[in-house]
């Protein structure tokens, strides 16, 4: 049974990821950052249903901390699979952006992803077989009014996946983004209401978490193993 860690578990999409992977034979440690008792319902739900899970708490931008979270963690053994999910957004038109905006925005969905992926880089490597996931978005790839913070740290987030994703492509483990359009979740619904959504997504609907998570299993799978430094958006034809 390989260890999985989600990032931002307690939310929309990291829930079905957990509840995905666990599904799938892992067990899968559910993080949260304030929604302690989120992350702790899908584990009961994830054991309920035959699986192995268990919860962690921390704030991804806070490194000590994060740092002290994950090494208590790796124990009990290295951690293969890592989805890095956790993600805020912060909206602003440009000009009227503030620091704080810019700033907390960038801390959660990239240095979230170097305090959270490079402790846990070297246990990984030492059992020749990992897989990192990204959780980026659309507006990485498109670009977004108003998502100038948040394009530029999923950005900077692809650009890290290729380039982890050659350093240790020898290692057996693989380096992916998903990039996932609007999914309906807490995060989007309150960016779109359902007219907005048909007239935006050639699809006409919001994607649902579950299609996600499903990519992201298939990522994590040994089926997989081939694909690696690749930015695969789901986004209903979007883009
Ligand atoms: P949610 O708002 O539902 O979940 C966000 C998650 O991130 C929560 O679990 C939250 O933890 C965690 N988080 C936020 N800040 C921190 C922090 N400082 N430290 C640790 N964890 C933190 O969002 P979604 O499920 O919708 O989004 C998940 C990912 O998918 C994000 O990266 C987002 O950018 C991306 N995405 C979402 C899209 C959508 O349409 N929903 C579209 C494209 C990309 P807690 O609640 O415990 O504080």
């Amino acid at each position: 049974m390989k260890r999985a860690l989600v990032t931002g578990g307690s939310g929309g999409i990291g829930a079905a990821i957990c509840r995905r992977l666990a599904a799938d034979g892992h067990h899968v440690i559910v993080h949260a950052n304030r929604s302690r008792g989120k992350a702790e319902a899908i584990v009961g739900e994830i054991i309920a249903a035959g699986g192995s899970a268990e919860a962690v708490v921390f704030d991804v931008t806070e490194r000590a901390a994060t740092a002290a979270a994950l090494e208590a963690l790796l124990e009990t053994g290295p951690i293969q699979i890592v989805v890095n999910n956790a993600g805020i957004h912060a909206d602003a038109v440009f000009p009227g952006m503030s620091a704080e905006q810019w700033h907390s925005v960038i801390d959660v969905s990239l240095h979230g992803f170097f305090n959270v992926t490079q402790p846990l880089s070297l246990p990984m490597i030492r059992t020749r077989w990992g897989r990192i996931i990204n959780i980026s978005s659309v507006a990485a790839i498109a670009g977004n009014r108003g998502q100038v913070n948040y394009s530029a740290a999923k950005g900077a987030l692809h650009a890290a996946t290729k380039s982890l994703a050659l350093e240790v492509a020898n290692r057996g483990i693989t380096v992916n983004a998903v990039a996932p359009g609007v999914i309906a979740t807490e995060m989007s619904d309150g960016a779109f209401d359902a007219e907005t959504i048909k007239k935006l997504v050639p699809m006409q609907r919001a994607g649902r978490p579950e299609e996600v998570a499903d990519l992201v299993a298939f990522l994590a799978s040994d089926k997989a193993a081939y694909i690696s430094g690749q930015i695969i958006s789901i986004n209903g034809a979007l883009i």
